[in-house]
């Protein structure tokens, strides 16, 4: 199986409409929220687990849905890839819920259902805030320890040693030099961005079979 995970917020909607006045508590709890759940992808190195394609963050505060007075805002669009709500924690929430509880924040775990979801909830002067982390199974039955290869373009010498000893062909060196990035994260490419770009010549034959195997993949695009 392969996991990634959603987080998402929940607060009353008079204290959403004061946020968005710039009025209350909530922009400093976002401002620290943000500020941590970004922080693997300014510096990738702190991040355990390394095997995990990050996935970068969206906040983008428009994607909220209303009801029974309360609004939720979910955080990410790209799932986060984690192994469970314990590493989650780890990389992403701990700096912040520390930073956040020496602003007077208090914190508590409503739910509990490890590793596959948690629910916190955070309150200071009034205003409650609850932070869900909720596991999207991706689904890869064959991949039962949730790990992901990924190439990281910071490091690699295009040397193509992988291209020859992949024996699925599932990589191959294409002419494409446009790989520059605003971010050191940005160059590691997961197995989802290296499909993004199709297969654009036939891998190297070696045999009869291996060729026949390469010409149909280029035909199919895959
Ligand atoms: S081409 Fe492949 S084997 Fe060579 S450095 Fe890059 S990722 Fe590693």
């Amino acid at each position: 199986m392969v996991y990634a995970f959603d987080i998402s917020l929940e607060v009353e909607e008079k204290h959403y409409n004061d946020f968005t006045a710039g009025k209350g508590s909530l922009p400093e709890f976002f401002e620290k929220l943000l500020e941590g759940v970004s922080g693997p992808l300014l510096e990738p190195g702190s991040v355990a687990g390394g095997s995990h394609p990050l996935q970068g963050f969206v906040a983008d505060l428009k994607r909220v849905s209303r009801a029974d007075g309360r609004v939720r805002i979910s955080l990410n669009i790209d799932a986060v890839w984690e192994h469970n709500v314990g590493t989650f924690y780890n990389n992403y929430l701990d700096d912040s819920f520390d930073a956040l509880t020496e602003r007077g924040w208090s914190f508590n775990i409503i739910e509990d259902k490890f590793p596959d979801a948690i629910t916190y909830e955070a309150s200071k002067d009034g205003c409650t805030v609850r932070i869900s982390v909720q596991k999207r199974d991706l689904k890869y039955p064959q991949n039962k320890k949730s790990y992901l290869p990924q190439v990281d373009y910071g490091r690699c010498v295009f040397c193509g040693f992988c291209v020859d000893a992949c024996p699925f062909y599932a990589l191959e060196m294409t002419p494409d030099v446009e790989l520059s990035s605003i971010s050191r994260q940005g160059l590691v490419y997961n197995p989802f961005m290296l499909a993004g770009k199709k297969v654009s010549t036939n891998p190297p034959s070696t045999n009869p079979i291996d060729a026949i195997y390469g010409w149909l993949r280029a035909k199919l695009g895959q």
